[in-house]
């Protein structure tokens, strides 16, 4: 396999990363990289503390330059988590950023700081032989959404042949500069968010946090990407609609692209009405990568994640273990995907690993239908967004479109709850836009049941000030009063 960051090797001076003020070049990049490789290799595993910084992004190189396992930690852990993370995946180094206050246990290891100082970007380091494509690069802990944490293993192969596949689909390269506010210890920030750009030799620009005006201000001034979860789409369509001076910096940017959950139509919907441009939504997991996205140069389809990458084969499965045949549009299946894409195992735990596999293909855990040329329609997550009601499979994330809609709902979710008559019965949480002024249940309801189907109505429809949601947006709906 060729080198996963050739553009390192090359001692270019084009703009690699830049945080706020701080700026590397390439050249730069490999030697504050390559010092702190030089720094690991009495470790089996290292811990980067991933706050979303300029050494997160060098540390995170730094390991895979030294073939060192890096585990990213999310800095905002809980102390159950982080005592879970560090006591599965036992790194026997910290990297942090000097200014970092390290917590137990993370405190009780060896710790490197990262320096991107000028010193240390001057130094010229021989970049360590590339390892082995098989080998563990990252350890990635899974968001956590439907139980703990699982800390999964992916291989510099994994890694690079994703991250091409993208560069297929998107038409990304050495010009692209690539605008991202996303926390830097998942897929999403840090694998297509540092990573990609770095392999493809273009430019990262992180804006340490997300404002809408962060964002606007980055597009406006020569970002050309913009990679985002649909709470800051959602944002983004708000200040566009209340403020059409905005639309203008979006203007260059090339590809919006959302994903880590699903985006709500009404979202894309209203921004594509205010600014002309649409969102490219794409899908993938912890343990997969991306595994379909809707193509630089396809045909958007709102409400699908878009067609298998180049590599990644795709198939649902119904209840009984068939495969929904490609002309069947309208069953509901979990999806299964292979390809090279694909993770090697979740750390210590085998028997999961055994689980997730159904022959070569790995279960996601997803619900999904298929348009006939390929598209993707994800349904929901099997275990939460997938309700029996009545006889029927309905899923959740239907009739949260529908409810988003309605103009007085700033937030939906819909769960399941077990009911003697119909199985299950559905339940709407609804967080209003005006605290002062509900929606009616009532209106709410028949909403659902006129645009869908009867059987689809929420049967029951309570009120919340805001839901439980993880660092990257994504409802946790097992946190839902009562849930769980
Ligand atoms: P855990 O596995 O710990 O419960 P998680 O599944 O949320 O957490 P991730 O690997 O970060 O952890 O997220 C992958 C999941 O995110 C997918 O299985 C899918 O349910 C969801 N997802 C990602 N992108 C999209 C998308 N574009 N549309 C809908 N769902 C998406
Ligand atoms: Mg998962």
């Amino acid at each position: 396999m060729s080198l996963l960051f050739p553009a390192l090797h090359t001692a270019s001076s084009h703009t690699a990363l830049r945080f706020g003020d701080r700026a590397l070049s390439f050249r730069q990049l490999a030697a504050a990289a390559g010092g702190t490789a030089a720094r690991l290799d009495s470790a089996a595993r290292v811990a980067v503390w991933a706050t979303p910084t300029l050494e997160t992004a060098v540390g995170v190189v730094a390991g895979l330059l030294a073939g060192v396992p890096v585990v990213p930690v999310n800095p905002k852990s809980g102390e159950r988590e982080l005592a879970h993370i560090i006591a599965d995946s036992t790194p026997g180094m910290v990297l942090a950023d000097p200014e970092a206050e390290l917590p137990e246990p993370l405190a009780a290891l060896p710790r490197t700081d990262v320096d991107v100082g000028e010193e240390a970007t001057q130094a010229t380091w021989a970049l360590p032989p590339e390892p082995n494509a098989e080998s563990a690069a990252l350890i990635v802990y899974t968001s956590g959404t439907t139980g703990p944490p699982k800390g999964v293993v992916l291989s510099r192969r994994a890694i690079a042949s994703n991250l091409d596949a993208l560069e297929e689909a998107w038409q990304w390269t050495s010009d692209d500069v690539l605008v991202h506010a996303l926390p830097l210890f998942h897929v999403h920030g840090l694998i297509l968010g540092v990573l990609g750009p770095l392999r493809r030799g273009g430019t990262l620009r992180h804006l340490g946090g997300f404002s809408t005006r962060g964002v606007t201000e980055a597009l406006a001034g020569g970002g050309t990407m913009l990679f985002g979860v649909p709470t800051m789409y959602h944002r983004l369509a708000n200040a566009c609609e209340s403020d059409p001076d905005l639309v203008a910096s979006l203007a260059g940017a090339r590809l919006l692209v959302s994903g880590s959950a699903a985006l709500p139509l009404h979202d894309h919907d209203r921004l594509t009405a205010a600014t002309g441009k649409r969102i490219i939504e794409r899908y993938g997991m912890t343990e997969t990568l991306m595994n379909t996205t809707v193509r630089a140069d396809g045909v958007p389809r709102p409400g699908t994640v878009g067609v298998p990458l180049r590599g990644v084969d795709v198939r649902t499965v119904d209840e009984a273990g068939s495969r929904v045949p490609a002309e069947d549009t309208e069953t509901v299946g979990e999806l299964q995907v292979r390809g090279p894409n694909l993770f090697t195992e979740y750390l210590n735990r085998p028997d999961a690993t055994t689980e997730a596999f159904d022959g070569g293909w790995f279960r996601t855990g997803d619900m999904a239908t298929r348009d006939a040329d390929g598209y993707v329609r994800i349904v929901g997550r099997k275990a939460t967004d997938l309700i029996k009601s009545g006889g029927y499979k309905i899923g959740a994330g239907e009739i949260e479109n529908v409810l988003l809609g309605h103009p007085a709902v700033a937030e939906a979710a819909v769960t399941g709850e077990p009911d003697e008559d119909l199985g299950e019965r559905i339940v709407a949480w609804i967080v209003p836009a005006d605290a002062q002024q509900r929606p009616d249940e009532r209106e709410l309801a028949d909403l659902v049941a006129r645009q869908l189907a009867p059987h689809k109505r929420p049967r029951e429809v309570r009120f919340l000030d805001a839901l439980p949601r993880n660092d990257m947006g994504k409802v946790k709906k097992r946190e839902l009063p009562g849930q769980g």
